[in-house]
């Protein structure tokens, strides 16, 4: 008898995998007919390997969460010893893994984030924040802003600005959230040019802040991840930091995508010495090997509800099973020095991806920091109409932006594309020369974009 316990390819054709698959699970953000899972039986490094023995190198890190890449021995090794030790235990309990990893965030989080909510998703640890920032200052509304994504649940949906999704939710938009224009230079959607515009869309943001009553907190995507990489001009975040202080508001900081070194800083929020009072954060915490969220809170929201009812909690919270794994997860990190190597490795990737915009008149805009680039294409680089509309993708059909993904997977590069963009985020121990050859099959594969304008 075989040692391995769980091993499906022992019984299951490739064909059957697939097949059982799509007929039983639903497939996500999607027309359920235009769903084509491939069969991925393993994955090492920044490569997955499909059944017919192909490789793909992971060029968006999956959902820009395998940050440590497949098959990191140190996290694996934790996954098991946690398992023999302690696989659950109620969330009312102190484990050994809760505070080693809560010591272990007081280092790499931003100063002055000092209390921890363990969740199992982004989704989720954004509900948590919204529930302590409505808790804590006893109000209702948080201004999100458009072109952003906090998660798919009720009220992480509804904090969502981004049309495709909360249109078809049950229930929409609503729930107490307001939305304050994106930080979009490339094409500003209240018509300004930067630097000449002193940063209006912050001015906007205190605007509704003043003729709204009951404003809780401001919620951001410090860089704005699945909406295309958007960077704000540096001066952007500390004033946004200023305007909360001084209306007292609370600042949120969704970092679910941003975070753990895929901007080149721990946080992206330390690229300007912004606080939060609430940073959110998912996939890099674990690089994605078990799931684990986290809602961190400065102290001072941590002592209101020293004698103010906590009205949170799940069966799962502080799994000790997310939890030890989370703590190899972060010591790789440091150990790797993925963090600099991050910076080093971006800065190399981003000049490949201006370079192909030299090159390709159906790119608009390459835009990133870290190893978190974006490549926005368009009709018109005058114009710079978007290569596809909304409404493109909603009829089901595959738009020329997958088509190129299409033609990268083809030839062995798997990468995220969006709506009119790429997303570029391989995991952090990718190689110079990994990047060159990934590089190379989407400047062929772009010629597709070229030929449709
Ligand atoms: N916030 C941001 C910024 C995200 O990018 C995501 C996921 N892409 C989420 C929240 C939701 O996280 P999850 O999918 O883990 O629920």
């Amino acid at each position: 008898m075989s040692d391995t316990v769980f091993n499906p390819r022992n019984s299951l054709s490739s064909d059957e995998v697939v097949t059982l698959t799509r007929q039983h699970n639903y497939g996500t953000w999607r027309y359920q007919k235009s769903w084509k899972p491939l069969h991925i039986v393993d994955a090492e490094g920044c490569t997955f390997t499909d059944a017919s023995g192909k490789q793909y190198l992971d060029f968006s890190a999956q959902l820009m969460c395998s940050n440590l890449g497949h098959k990191n021995q140190a996290v694996i090794r934790a996954i098991g010893e946690q398992a023999q030790k302690l696989a659950y235990i109620m969330p009312s309990y102190a484990t050994d893994a809760r505070a080693e990893l809560s010591r272990l965030l007081l280092d790499v989080l931003p100063d002055g984030l000092t209390k921890f909510f363990f969740a199992t998703s982004g989704t989720e640890a954004n509900e948590a924040a919204f529930k302590i920032a409505r808790m804590y200052t006893g109000k209702t509304k948080i201004i999100a802003r458009y072109r952003s994504y906090h998660g798919s649940t009720m009220a992480s949906i509804a904090a969502t600005g981004d049309p495709r999704r909360w249109a078809m939710e049950p229930g929409g938009k609503g729930q107490g959230f307001l939305f304050a224009p994106e930080v979009h230079c490339y094409k500003c959607p209240i018509k300004h040019t930067y630097p000449g515009c002193g940063i209006a869309c912050a001015d906007y943001l205190e605007h509704m802040i003043e003729n709204e009553s009951d404003v809780a907190a401001v919620l951001v995507e410090p860089v704005v991840g699945t909406n295309g990489v958007l960077v704000p001009p540096p001066e952007y975040l500390p004033r946004l930091r200023e305007i909360c202080n001084r209306h007292g508001v609370l600042l949120i900081a969704d970092e679910v995508m941003s975070g753990w070194g895929r901007t080149g800083e721990w946080f992206a929020v330390n690229h300007w010495g912004v606080k939060p009072d609430i940073l959110v954060t998912a996939k890099g915490i674990t690089s994605a090997y078990v799931p684990l969220g986290l809602c961190a809170t400065t102290q001072t929201i941590a002592d209101y509800f020293e004698d103010h009812f906590f009205a949170h909690g799940h069966t799962y919270e502080a799994h000790p099973i997310t939890l030890g794994p989370a703590i190899a997860a972060i010591g790789e990190m440091q150990r790797l020095g993925l963090v600099a190597r991050a910076k080093e490795m971006g800065a190399y990737l981003g000049e490949k991806l201006h370079a192909l915009k030299l090159k390709h008149p159906s790119i608009g805009e390459v835009r990133g920091l870290g190893l978190f680039w974006a490549v926005d294409l368009v009709r018109d680089q005058q114009k710079k109409t978007p290569f596809n509309t909304k409404q493109d993708k909603v009829d089901g059909k595959p738009t020329v932006v997958d088509q190129v993904a299409a033609e990268c997977m083809k030839n062995g590069v798997s990468l995220q594309a969006w709506i009119s963009h790429f997303v570029i985020a391989p995991p952090l121990i990718i190689e110079k020369s990994q990047i060159d050859a990934a590089v190379e099959v989407f400047d062929r594969a772009l010629t597709i974009a070229d030929q449709a304008l």
